[in-house]
């Protein structure tokens, strides 16, 4: 272990000291892939020195998510105190099923999701779980809003005709979730949004109206808190209010901007969170965990029941329900993914959980008052996100995002919404400060000029 350990180190310190100079990797073309590395797999060991100068490889040429280049998605940036706790997580490698295989990491968990409870609002009575990422919180949900409306279809099969509703600018989990729910692809239900990217609330009524008209049962309505594209937060209030009238589950998926919740300034976003039957955020995204960390809170723990246990003698053997995680589980072993997180709050305290989110918005404000205040781009976000989204000079965001990316300049991506396509600066990495922003429009401003010629081509070529 310890020569291993001592690999490790020595990598990850050639990595860090790397980054500082080469904050994007190089490129390596999915074409000349094998290629350009050796991931071969062979009969016979290698020496430990090969092996080290593979992996070295290997981690060298791997994108760089946690440098001031990075703002591909919505992660980014290293976190050294929830590193800390998942590498232990890993050293330790306990299963959160049961307490007697997890112990003390139970409690962690446990604590985690009682304080996200009490900062919602709800009573003893709410509770939560991990899962492996947003979409699969997202799908517990839908499998939780399925069987409170028909109790007998985890033992019949689906049988209903039912219905799920959600904004066009929603995560394209839901379509695939409803598929793995017997409910159907074709059965979610698109509701238009405003021209700020939120669902537009009088639409859902009426879709939702029509469907009753024709036999449908409507199961669950998504709101969601941060949307892909704009980081657009829907009214859960309004929204809510239908839930009541017609009996629907009503999900907030937060993976993207849920943490505002850790926000004084911020959690207006979600005013009304209290309303929902169950919230999911992932903390790898705003929190700036490593991936994944995704919590899952129900106001109603019963329903986590309902829908996730099931007995088995071989696994449950020691202690209480509430302290065997896998009973309200959607895996059976389950990595430990509250450990880096608890580390982190332990570390900083829930206000350096709120610094952490409000400097993120702060680091928008630079990045948009930069776009707003220089005419060669076009803005097209608004207040509040932590999504900015511009073009440059007119070029054509995807090409631009290309360019700048098979040239080791920048990871970024894009977007689109209403008819209009645009570069999408997230500002989720918190250890990234204003110059770092002012460094990213910098970096696409002369490259562009070192490269007229391929960006005017491919102007005249796009309005042709
Ligand atoms: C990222 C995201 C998801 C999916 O989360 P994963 O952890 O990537 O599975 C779901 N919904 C929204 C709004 C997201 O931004």
């Amino acid at each position: 272990m310890k020569e291993s350990l001592q690999i490790f180190n020595d990598i990850v310190e050639a990595l860090l000291k790397d980054e500082q100079e080469h904050p994007v990797a190089e490129f390596v073309p999915s074409s000349e892939l094998y290629d350009r590395l050796d991931l071969s797999l062979q009969e016979d060991a290698v020496s430990i020195e090969t092996l080290k100068d593979v992996l070295q490889d290997l981690v060298f040429k791997t994108p760089r998510t946690a440098t001031n280049a990075f703002f591909n998605q919505l992660f980014g940036g290293r976190n050294d105190k929830a590193v800390l706790g998942d590498l232990l997580s890993v050293m330790l490698n306990n299963s959160m099923y049961t307490y007697k295989a997890a112990g003390p990491q139970v409690g962690v968990e446990k604590v985690i999701l009682r304080k996200i409870c009490d900062m919602i609002g709800w009573d003893q009575h709410s509770n939560g779980t991990f899962a492996s990422g947003g979409s699969m919180t997202n799908f517990m949900s839908m499998l939780m809003a399925r069987d409170a409306k028909f109790a007998n279809v985890p033992f019949d099969g689906a049988n209903s005709k039912m219905t799920v509703y959600t904004s066009t600018e929603s995560h394209y989990s839901i379509p695939k979730n409803a598929s793995f729910c017997g409910i159907g692809r074709d059965q979610v239900r698109y509701i238009d949004v405003d021209e700020q990217g939120r669902m537009i609330h009088s639409k859902l009524e009426e879709v939702i109206l029509e469907d009753i008209a024709s036999g449908y049962t409507p199961v669950l309505v998504n709101a969601t808190a941060g949307t892909t594209v704009l980081g657009a937060f829907d009214d859960i209030r309004a929204i809510s209010s239908i839930c009541q009238e017609y009996d629907i589950w009503l999900h907030m998926d937060g993976a993207y901007c849920g943490s505002v919740l850790f926000s004084k300034t911020y959690k207006h976003l979600i005013h009304g969170v209290e309303l929902v039957d169950s919230f999911s955020f992932n903390a790898h995204k705003m929190i700036g965990t490593p991936l994944t960390c995704s919590l899952l809170l129900v106001k109603d723990e019963k329903n986590l029941y309902n829908s996730f246990s099931n007995d088995a003698t071989y696994l449950y053997q020691t202690d209480h329900d509430e302290f065997n995680l896998g009973k309200t589980s959607l895996q059976c072993g389950r990595r430990n993914d509250a450990l880096k997180f608890w580390t982190l709050w332990k570390s900083v305290g829930t206000k350096g959980l709120e610094a952490i989110v409000d400097k993120q918005f702060e680091l928008a404000d630079v990045a948009r008052e930069y776009v707003v205040n220089h005419p060669d781009y076009s803005y097209y976000s608004y207040e509040d996100t932590i999504s900015v989204c511009f073009n440059y000079k007119d070029i054509p965001a995807r090409d631009l995002c290309t360019y700048l990316y098979e040239n080791s300049k920048l990871l970024v991506g894009y977007g689109s919404f209403a008819n209009e396509e645009f570069i999408r600066l997230v500002t989720i990495n918190t250890q990234n400060e204003e110059k770092d922003i002012l460094n990213f429009f910098k970096t696409i401003e002369d490259f562009v000029a070192q490269n007229q010629e391929v960006f005017l081509k491919k102007k005249s070529t796009v309005t042709k």
